[in-house]
């Protein structure tokens, strides 16, 4: 089991190159060989049958093993919630969509270690008692349908419950968990614009979604236990025209990744995704790649994307242009997002074009404070936090945008 103690278990190399696009992986670097059924056993053995579900149980209490799709909430709560709700006919949803258009990690793993990704779900399922499986992805995504086919055809015979494949439309919301579970009930992909906490799939059969990456850890952790996991992070980075995956060893720090990539030295970092915070690198550089380190120092790595912001790019055109796309991609169901964000986006444009006075920036603030957390999705919300954190970072380019000027852009000529 040579992959598991090399130090970047999951997928076994130290960067995928996934191309410049922003949209679906389609190919990833093809020097990386996809894993098949008897090369993934041969790599990391094969899951003893029957384990214990107490023992997994503890074993994910142990490594403290939490979502990876963004919200990092513990897994081991959300199975303890699954059993105590007393309910039968339980699907567990891989989601697989990556609606994030910056994140790669998902269609890495599901292209170059997909058996991991089925190890993990099947555990799951059996840990809540659910007899079906859906694996949730987007309808453009043909090189990670293609390998999941195969890896299903390849284990026909492995599997307690043969797991269904259900695409959607590409979509930033596709992978909101409410919009999956309003997907698997028969409904539209859309979030749900009212949700019981306790019980979001309510109105329907009982629904348990799961992020591929959590679902690999998973499958990982089966046959290592706690002592012999080795923690690391997934993380998708963004540098200009350059994209790759890297699994980044426990206790590495930003500046270690950056130095080890070739990535420029930054001026700062968009944190966790497009509803992330822009993170100065000088703040940055120092603390380690770390879901739980980040926490503690107060910030969120989220989906697991880094979007580096080069020396002499405008931070506030980058900001624009993002908000410009989640605006773009809202339902439209909710007042927040029909009548508050679009003004929001627009002033933030005037900020960016060097077009916006005092007045603008205080109508900037009066309008967040109106959107903020009235919608029934994160979007709003997320798009909110990055704005808020650009206007913290960019002060000064706020100030010399006022007076027309942009000296990150005049500096790089
Ligand atoms: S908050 Fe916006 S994006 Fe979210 S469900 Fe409502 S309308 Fe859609």
């Amino acid at each position: 089991m040579t992959e598991i103690t090399r130090g970047r278990a999951l997928l076994g190399s130290d960067f995928i190159d996934i191309g410049s696009s922003s949209q679906v992986v389609h190919k990833l670097d093809t020097r990386v060989p996809r894993q098949d059924r008897t090369a993934h056993e041969a790599a990391f053995g094969v899951v003893t049958a029957g384990l214990e579900p107490n023992w997994l149980d503890q074993q994910v209490r142990a490594i403290a093993l939490t979502g990876r799709g963004g919200a990092h909430f513990p897994v081991a709560t959300k199975w303890r919630a699954a059993q105590q709700a007393d309910v039968g006919g339980w699907t567990l949803v891989v989601n697989a969509s990556e609606g994030e258009p910056a994140s790669g990690k998902d269609a890495a793993l599901l292209q170059l270690r997909p058996h991991l990704v089925l190890d993990g779900a099947e555990l799951a399922a059996s840990m809540i008692g659910a007899d079906r499986v859906v694996i949730w992805l987007a309808d453009e995504a043909r090189a990670t349908l293609q390998s999941l086919r195969s890896a299903l055809a390849e284990r026909r015979s492995g599997l307690t419950r043969a797991p269904e494949i259900v695409t959607t439309p590409e979509r930033y919301l596709a992978g909101e968990s409410s919009a999956v579970i309003r997907a698997v009930h028969g409904g539209p992909p859309l979030p749900r614009t009212t949700m019981n906490p306790a019980q979001p799939w309510a109105g329907g059969p009982p629904v348990l979604v799961h992020n591929v990456e959590t679902l690999a850890r998973l499958g990982l952790l089966a046959r290592t236990g706690s002592r012999s996991f080795e923690p690391s992070s997934l993380v998708t980075v963004t540098d200009g025209d350059r994209r790759f995956v890297a699994e980044v060893p426990a206790g590495e720090t930003f500046s270690e990744l950056f130095e080890r990539a070739k990535v420029p030295v930054p001026q700062a970092v968009l944190l966790g995704g497009y509803g992330g915070e822009w993170v100065g690198w000088s703040e940055l550089a120092l603390l380690a790649v770390d879901p739980h380190a980040l926490k503690e120092a107060g910030r969120s790595l989220g989906a697991g994307v880094l979007i580096a912001l080069g020396r002499f790019d405008c931070g506030l055109e980058m900001t624009a242009s993002i908000a410009h796309w989640l605006a773009d991609q809202s339902a439209g169901q909710c007042g927040p997002c029909r009548f508050g964000l679009p003004e929001v986006v627009e002033l933030v444009s005037r900020l960016a074009g060097r077009r916006a006075g005092q007045r603008d920036l205080d109508r900037l603030h009066e309008k967040m404070a109106l959107v903020d957390g009235r919608g029934a999705c994160r979007l709003p919300d997320g798009a909110l936090r990055m704005i808020r954190s650009a206007l913290r970072e960019f002060a000064a380019e706020i100030n010399d945008h006022r007076y027309g000027r942009c000296l990150q852009q005049e500096q790089g000529r």
